[in-house]
């Protein structure tokens, strides 16, 4: 499930002043507390409040929420959709949590556009450097024609006279503990309180035309796997003059061949051959910024690492820069001349090994006994 905006939680509009949010915090934490609430999902509830206010309360945390939105890695991207590019418009896009409609009564009262989300993949270095990009997504728009009202220009909707603009019905049903009276969305207007006799011909009465906008995204350097880009307002238009929705960009990294990203990190491999791990050596090492020289020290081992300070990922909140790991693998070599076996040998011996023999003390044989149970 995706999970709810913080400013919802909290009851709160977006620009509410740290006095808002403090007091929304007290009312709602006193109410779920899990000591003073007994009923089920009041702690869940409890939870989500404190979250909530965990991030809103926080200058820095509540700025970068606003700004990405949700940054939870267990979110996922949702559908699974495998897509590459800009293409398979109606998979990529669902309409979620929209704008906390549901519960309120009044049809004509202001709400905010639903809140569009949108998967884009990117390269690994396009993460790392950030880019500027256009997309284009489809958006509810208000129909021209009728100026949003859904009615035939010249005509005017008309009050629904089942619900009497009300844009809900109440029903009243005779049981056995007495009669009860149901309130349901008015099933004549859908809720809407209107009733449209002569129709748009441009959006059928709904009063809306899907269009496709073309919008100009500054992606940040440093976005990471699962991240969400909030672009404000850009989501679909508000009802009866509510704010629009947001759009929330979740971003998809491809894997690189041979960089590792963990955070602001990058992790690699290098492979070195004996000669050099025993003897020392300069070598370049591919950096996301370039090549770089390191200095193998001799007698380097396999496993050892090294650090390149700054040749990370850009924080992508403006904090620094990370760093390179180098991890050292040190490579045995396979296929052998027979000169290089000769000197392999020659080298065991003057290092007073015995290649193919049994060594009586040392390491080996101490290994030897163990397995042996001595
Ligand atoms: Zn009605
Ligand atoms: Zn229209």
């Amino acid at each position: 499930m995706s999970k709810r905006d913080y400013y919802e939680v909290l009851g709160v509009s977006k620009g509410a002043s740290k006095e808002e949010i403090k007091k929304a915090y007290r009312k709602l934490s006193k109410k779920y507390h899990p000591d003073i609430n007994k009923e089920s999902g009041a702690d869940e509830q409890f939870k989500e409040v404190k979250e909530a206010y965990e991030v809103l309360s926080d200058d820095q945390k509540r700025s970068h929420y606003d700004q990405f939105g949700h940054t939870d890695p267990n979110q996922g991207f949702g559908g699974g959709s495998d897509f590459n590019g800009f293409g398979g418009f109606e998979d990529i896009f669902n309409s979620f949590f929209g704008g906390g409609g549901q519960r309120r009564r009044d049809p004509n009262a202001p709400r905010q556009g639903a809140d569009l989300q949108y998967t884009m993949t990117l390269g690994f270095d396009e993460a790392v450097f950030g880019k500027e990009t256009d997309i284009e997504i489809p958006k509810e728009e208000q129909c021209d024609t009728c100026d949003g009202s859904g009615a035939k220009p010249g005509t005017k909707a008309e009050t629904c006279k089942h619900c009497h603009g009300s844009g809900q019905l109440n029903i009243e049903q005779n049981t056995p503990f007495g009669r009860i009276v149901n309130r349901r969305v008015c099933h004549y207007c859908n809720g809407t309180g209107k009733e449209i006799k002569h129709k748009c011909s441009t959006c059928s009465g709904t009063g809306t035309v899907k269009k496709r906008r073309k919008i100009h995204v500054k992606i940040p350097a440093g976005v990471d796997d699962g991240q969400q880009l909030r672009v404000s307002g850009q989501g679909e238009p508000g009802i009866n003059g509510g704010p629009s929705g947001d759009l929330y960009i979740v971003f998809h990294i491809r894997e690189h061949e041979f960089f590792e990203r963990d955070g602001d990190d990058i992790y690699c491999e290098m492979p070195l051959t004996f000669v050099q791990a025993a003897l020392g050596d300069e070598v370049e090492v591919p950096t996301l910024h370039g090549r770089v020289k390191l200095k193998i020290p001799a007698g380097t081992q396999t496993g050892t690492k090294f650090r390149l300070k700054g040749k990370g990922v850009p924080n992508v909140r403006g904090y620094g820069i990370g760093d390179q790991h180098i991890i050292i693998r040190i490579v045995t070599p396979t296929k052998l001349t027979e000169k290089q076996k000769q000197l392999l040998r020659d080298y065991a011996e003057v290092s007073g090994q015995v290649p193919h023999g049994e060594q009586e003390d040392g390491f080996f044989s101490k290994v030897k006994r163990a397995f042996k149970g001595e």
